[in-house]
């Protein structure tokens, strides 16, 4: 296990709340504690609440089974672990338990070994789903958004920016001359090239920007409550850190340059996700013609 895995615990009971607290510190987790069920709830809808629960079952207000509904009602997208501890052990108590949501279940009082290994596999099930979910959401190669993820994130803010009258921005980027990068350094130097083109686009953009891969050589920028002005200063920032220092390739030193397109709309217009990445891309278009290593603004209202 990893040292300082974030564990609650939902106890009332102030010796088993100590017991419980005292073994899982032993074994290395960081315990959080709930002393009834209504705070339970309260913190594992937190956006960094830990995955892993232990929720006794008897407990004043909520009890373990209505927060293991809640959360199965409410915390859609993160997914809980849940293991109800109880002093009830009829199949029907446990069949209540499970239904409710609850993962596993555990007899209390409990035996140390048991809960450990029970943990431990609540634990592995937890990362499974983290690296799913990563998985899902980012490109193999680079690491970065994939493109169904940026899209979303896209609409999302477009949504955003409308209803609060504030401007946005896009940026479409397109590798110079790829396809003679990979030609001549080969599709390995190619593909290290591109992980190393989304580490400085990830390092040049603004927090609250969001960057992923759109295509085989294509990246596209998103930025919330961004200008025509700040927005080119953000492309012309990216343009010259990928296109300043060469990428190294084992002993190669590869020249990579970028185009790019940028488009904005102004506060409260309303347009589409596609209509302003169709703008970045006519302005895309722009750059590669007048020579490429360039960033190029179309206006999109
Ligand atoms: P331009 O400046 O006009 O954009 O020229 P280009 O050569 O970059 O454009 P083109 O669209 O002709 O070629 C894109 C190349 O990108 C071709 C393709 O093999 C390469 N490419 C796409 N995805 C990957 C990838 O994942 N790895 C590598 N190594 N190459 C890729
Ligand atoms: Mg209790
Ligand atoms: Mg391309
Ligand atoms: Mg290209």
């Amino acid at each position: 296990m990893d040292p300082g895995v974030e564990v609650l615990i939902a106890e009332d009971e102030p010796v088993s709340q100590r017991l419980l607290m005292r073994t899982l510190e032993s074994w290395g987790y960081k315990v959080i504690l709930a002393h009834d069920g209504a705070e339970a709830w309260r913190l594992l809808q937190a956006p960094e609440a830990p995955g892993l629960a232990i929720i006794d079952w008897e407990m004043p207000g909520l009890d373990g089974t209505e927060v293991c509904r809640r959360l199965k009602a409410h915390v859609d997208k993160r997914h809980t672990y849940v293991i109800m501890l109880t002093s009830r052990d009829a199949a029907s108590d446990i069949v209540t338990a499970m239904d409710a949501g609850a993962d596993d279940f555990v007899e209390k009082p409990f035996r140390s070994e048991e809960l450990r290994v029970r943990l431990r596999a609540g634990h592995r099930i937890v990362e499974m789903q983290a690296e799913l979910r990563r998985k899902a959401s980012h490109d193999d190669l680079t690491g970065i958004f994939n493109r169904r993820i940026v899209l979303e994130m896209l609409g999302r803010e477009l949504h955003r920016a409308v209803r609060d009258h504030k401007p946005l921005a896009v940026a479409l980027l397109d590798l110079d001359h790829f396809k003679r990068v990979n030609d001549t350094y080969g599709h390995q130097a190619g593909d290290l090239v591109l992980r190393e083109a989304a580490v400085r686009i990830s390092s040049s953009i603004r927090a609250s920007d969001v960057a992923g891969r759109y295509g085989g050589e294509e990246f596209l920028i998103v930025m919330p409550r961004c200008d025509e002005e700040t927005s080119l200063r953000v492309a012309e920032r990216v343009r010259a850190v990928i296109g300043g220092t060469p990428v190294l390739a084992a002993d190669q030193a590869i020249d990579a340059t970028v185009s790019i397109g940028v488009a904005a709309t102004a506060a409260a217009a309303t347009t589409t996700p596609k209509a302003l990445i169709g703008q970045a891309d006519a302005a895309l278009y722009r750059a590669k013609e007048a020579g490429r290593n360039r960033v190029e603004l179309n206006r999109a209202d």
